[in-house]
This record gives structure tokens, sequence and C-alpha cells, in this order.
């Protein structure tokens, strides 16, 4: 039969796989080991709902065997087996679930990333082998299929006698090179301590033929060696097990092993409670973001077990949006084995688990903001944008619980600082919270509008991502203290003496901004005189509720409704312009309609808002130039 080839894209991954540059190659045992477990999962669920099945524990198992004259390994399964179909559609392409996405390709770096983003288990073990055989029958079926298969090249599919229903996989291990040594991948004692280490907790046995030694009959101090057939997992899922017992390893190897991510995850926690309703759970806060996190594709949920049993892969109920990229497993003794999503999402004690966890994950990254601030800010820079999306969302219902969690950049102490750190050391004349948003932190610094708030002494948060401002308006105050943009028309500081110096001159200002307002009718509300600008000749602000970051954020959605600021354009009037701006109104019309115009673009582009006309800009500018 002629040889079938892989898909392009699984031929690229495949490469990447063979010739891994992926230090632990072992994990491919646990892959193998997981997929024989969902397989006989696959069976347990069939016969909860299936009458005529009868699921008998003792049936089902996982075995490993090695054959070191023939360099074979050969991990088997009473599992549900794989049809024709399923093998073509499985094992034939790699990895079709959505998650997989070969733009993403490019940027893998090696191997590993592949199987800790992509799961794509099964093709690790070309990480240790030349060749591999599938002998599977699917439950059900009379007859059995053979796929083989020895790397990129293609791989066939053949009938197949196989006595039981089930899988073996088989694999030809590679002979020894100068850095990696194979070899111990056919020595059970090997074998064994990598199934401890990465499968303990699967809730089938894995049986291996150990050897052991005994004291030889009838002699006192002779020993003999034998074989015997042993499991070799505890079986006890970790999150049964008693914490003081784990170590940190052992949650990180557990995340690995449920592909919650590549990274290492930034904490854990191990919850056991045995109250009303009784449930175990692990959680892992991840420190990376996954690849697809911020995109529709993204799936939150946690693993639901009902003592010990899986019921469902991702259950969303467990999780409120903003902490979505919790990871992790929860199983309760109370839970019903066959409930159904509409069920699920009205069961009180799901919903009182759901309640408890969020509350015990607030109080974990609570903890790390205040003993382990690194961490936090490493986590804060990946999920720190949900959080203020959680501020936001549902017109604000959780704001409150969120809000201690939140953290914006400070101009005074250069660093992110908590909101309650912001206010605890606010001047005691400081009435308000303040904040400049704009696109990065060094465009803000050097924003004319801050010059006489941090001339004061005031402490101001940077806003530089596009919900911040939409989070703070929901949230509206922290400890009593109301946020004011230092764009606003009033910033509730009364700094400008030097306003007065000039009241003589009232009756000509106000001519000329009148002037200049009508000349930029339509773009602007008004002329003004700022009582905040020190060295710089002109700002934009703004009035009402919608900030000109705002607009330009607005402006960047998809269905955008053309929603403006209220745009003010403020002169500084102790500065030399608006001496040439008077000269020109009493002298030169024509040449107060340059200035304008002028002046009015340079407040746009400090704003980092476009220019209108350009062409139109430059040309003025060689005008004052003549
Ligand atoms: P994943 O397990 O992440 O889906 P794999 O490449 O490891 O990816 O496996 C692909 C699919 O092949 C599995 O989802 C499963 O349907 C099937 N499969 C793999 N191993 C077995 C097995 N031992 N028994 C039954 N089906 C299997």
């Amino acid at each position: 039969m002629a040889k079938k080839k892989f898909k392009a894209e699984s031929k690229r991954v495949l490469d990447i796989m063979i010739n891994s540059i992926y230090t632990h190659k072992e994990i491919f045992l646990r892959e193998l080991i997981s997929n024989a477990s969902d397989a006989i999962d696959k069976i347990y669920y069939k016969a909860l709902t299936d009458e005529n099945l009868n699921f008998n524990k003792s049936n089902y198992y996982i075995k490993i065997d090695t054959d070191k004259d023939n360099r074979k390994l050969i991990v088997s399964d009473t599992g549900i087996g794989m049809t024709k179909e399923e093998l073509e559609e499985n094992l034939g392409v790699i990895a079709q679930s959505g998650s997989f996405n070969f733009k993403n390709l490019n940027k893998v770096k090696d191997g590993y990333d592949i199987i800790g983003q992509f799961g794509v288990g099964f093709y690790s073990s070309f990480m240790v082998a030349d060749k591999v055989e599938v002998h599977t029958r699917a439950l059900g079926e009379e007859e059995g299929y053979k796929w083989v298969s020895e790397g990129a090249d293609g791989y066939s599919i053949k009938s197949f006698d196989k006595e039981n229903v089930g899988t073996d996989i088989i694999l030809t291990i590679k002979e020894n090179t100068e850095d990696d040594n194979y070899d111990k991948y056919l020595n059970t004692n090997e074998l064994q301590q990598i199934v401890k280490k990465y499968s303990d907790f699967i809730r089938y046995p894995i049986k291996m033929e150990v050897d052991k030694t005994k004291l030889k009959e009838g002699t006192e101090d002779e020993y003999e060696s034998y074989t015997e057939i042993e499991t070799v997992n505890s079986m006890v899922p970790i999150w049964k097990k008693n914490k003081l017992n784990l170590k940190d390893e052992d949650y990180e190897n557990f995340y690995s092993e449920k592909h919650f991510g590549f990274d290492k995850p930034l904490s854990h926690l191990h919850v056991s409670i045995d109250g009303v309703i009784r449930y175990n759970a692990v959680l892992f806060i991840p420190e990376n973001i996954p690849f697809d996190y911020y995109s529709k594709e993204y799936e939150k949920g946690l693993e639901l077990y009902s003592n010990g049993v899986l019921i469902m892969n991702r259950c969303p109920d467990l999780l409120p949006d903003y902490f979505s990229f919790i990871k992790g497993v929860v199983d309760s003794e109370d839970l019903t084995l066959n409930l159904s999503r509409e069920v699920l999402q009205k069961d009180r004690q799901l919903q009182f688990i759901a309640k408890n966890l969020r509350t015990k994950i607030k109080k974990e990254l609570e903890t790390m903001m205040k003993h382990d601030r690194e961490k936090y800010e490493k986590f804060y820079s990946s999920f720190g944008r949900q959080l203020k999306f959680g501020i936001y969302d549902e017109f604000g219902r959780d704001k409150d619980f969120l809000k201690d969690l939140l953290m914006f950049y400070s101009s005074k102490e250069e660093k992110m600082v908590s909101l309650d750190e912001y206010t605890s050391r606010m001047p005691e004349d400081q009435n308000y919270i303040f904040y400049a948003a704009g696109e990065s932190k060094e465009m803000l610094k050097k924003l004319p509008q801050t010059e006489s708030i941090t001339d004061k002494g005031y402490e101001v948060l940077y806003f530089t991502e596009d919900v911040d401002e939409f989070a703070i308006k929901m949230l509206g105050e922290y400890k009593e203290k109301e946020f004011k943009s230092v764009s606003s028309s009033d910033i509730g500081i009364d700094e400008s003496d030097s306003a007065k110096d000039n009241e003589a001159d009232d009756d000509v200002k106000k001519e000329i901004f009148e002037y200049m307002t009508k000349a930029l009718s339509g773009k602007i509300s008004k002329v003004k005189s700022s009582k905040r600008l020190k060295n710089h000749p002109v700002c934009l602000s703004n009035e009402g509720d919608v900030s000109i970051e705002m607009e330009k954020v607005l402006k960047n959605m998809p269905n955008n409704q053309n929603i403006k600021a209220n745009k003010v354009l403020e002169i500084n009037i102790n500065h030399k312009v608006y001496k040439s701006l008077k000269n020109a109104y009493q002298n030169d019309k024509d040449k107060l309609d340059l200035y304008t115009n002028l002046l009015y673009n340079q407040a746009l582009l400090i704003e980092g808002l476009p220019l209108e006309d350009p062409v139109e800009f430059s040309n003025n500018i060689s005008k004052i130039m003549d």
C-alpha cells in the first residue's frame, strides 16, 4: 500500500519535533500515557450512559513493556481504540484543534514550545523513536488497524488482527548518540522513575514488569533476581494529596503534564475544603500570556472532576472573565456525574465553589503584590489588562472587588504603584488622583499639561493602555478621592497668580481669543488662557466626559460612532507667543490667522492627534520663515 504523506504543515512540525533540541525528551512517555488514560476515560463515559456497557475497573489499565534486543518500547491501553477514520484523522494531521495556528510556527524556537503550546503529544514519540507503530481496535469493531510511520516522509495504515479492544503504541527506540542516551528508554528502572515523575496521579493503574530480588530458597544470604508485574503509579491525583507533602516541582510537573502552559507557573493554590460543600482544587497563575489569550479563540475554564472522574474539560462557570487566565482543576464529591452545561450553570454547589475560588485567587494576588512585588509586576504585565476589563465589565459590577489589584506607572516613583500606595501619600491639599493618558510614558513625561501638577509635588499616574481611562471612569473614585485627567479643563489647581498681573489686558485678550475661537470653529469649543502652562506656549484640554485619549481609542474601534472630545485650546499668556498674537491682532489679521492655525496644529501634535492638513501646516511653517 502506498505511503500517505502528512499534510504539509504537519511535516514541518514533525521536522522540528524530530530534530528537537529540547532536552527533556522523556516527556514523550507522559504524552503517551495521558492519551492512554483519556482513551480509558472515554469508555468510562460511555458506560455511564450506555446500559449495555459495564465498566469493570479491573479490566482497564495501561501497560509498559520493553524488548531490549529489538529496541522496542510498548505502551498499551485497554481504552476505546481508534477506527480507521479516526486513525487517519487523529494521526495523519497534527493537532487539528482550533488552538493550533500554523502562522505562529515561525515564532516557535524549538520543539518544546510546540509541545507546550499546542499539545501535539503523540508526535513527541519521534524525539526518541525512529519508527512508531500504532496497533488499535476500536470499541464495537471486529477489525483492528496498524498505523506505521518512520517520520516526516509519511505513514501507512493497514488492516490488522488485534485480539482485544484498545491501543498499543510500539516505538523503535533510536540508537545512542554522542549527545543523547536513548538506551534509558529501554531500562525498566529508568522508565519507572519517569512514570513516577510525570504520571503518578493517573487514575488507572500503569503496570510494568519490574526487576526484583529475593532471598534464594534454602539459603540465608543468597539472593536471586526475578521480575514481577507491578502498578508503578500511586493513582492519587495531586489535588487529593496533602499539600505539605508536595514540592513546587510536583506542581510544576502537573502544570506541564496538563499542558496548562509552556511557562513555569508564577504561583499555585492548593485548596481543600471540607465544609458543607467539599472540594479540592489546584489552581495556577501562569507567567506568560497564552498566544491566543487576547483573542476570541481563547476559552477560559477549569477542569472539573466529580470524585476523580473528569466531567468537563473546561468548565467556564468556575471563573469570572477577569480571572480567565487561571488554569487548574476542581474536584468535588458533591457534584452529580451526568451534568449538562445548562444544569451546571444553575448548580448551586458549583456557584458556591466559583465564589469561594474567586476570593482565594484575589487573596493570592494580593499577597503576591504585597510580598513579592517583582513577581506581581510580571503577572501584571501579562494579565493586568484583563483586570482592567474586569473593572469596566458589566457596568462596573465587580469594580470594588478588583480595585486593589490595579497598578499604574507613577511619575514620582518611576515605577508601578497601587492606588492604595498613591492615595496614602497624597499631600493634604491634593484633592484628586491625577492621571495622564497617552501612548507611552516617555511621551507623557513631556506633556505640557502635567507641568503645574508635578511642580506642586503631586504624583501623576501614566495611563498607556487603551482600556485604562475607561476603567478608571467606571471606578470613579478610590478612597473617596476622584480621578482627574491632567488634560481636563478644570484641574482644580489655582496656581497661576501671574494671570492676575495682566488683568488690565483683559479686554484685548478676550477679543483675541474670540477671534481665534471663530477661526477654529468646528474644531474646538473655545480658546482660553491657561492656568496650567508654565514654559510651553499651548496645549489642548477637554471639557466633559470624553477625553482626547478616549476619542482616539473610540476612533480605532470597528463601528466607531465618531464620538469627539470637547476640546479647548489653552494659550500661555506669559509666553512670548502671546505678545506676537497681540501684535498680529492689532496690525495684521492674516498673520493672526496663520499663528492660530500653527498653534492649533502644534497642540494636536503634542496630543498625538493626526493633523487635518499636514501640507498646509508645512506650508504655514515655511511662511513664518520668510
Ligand atoms: P492530543 O492528545 O493533544 O489531542 P495527540 O497527538 O497526542 O494530541 O493525539 C491525537 C488524538 O489521537 C487524540 O486526541 C486521540 O483522539 C487519539 N489518540 C491518541 N492516542 C490514543 C490512544 N492511545 N487511544 C485512543 N485514541 C488515541
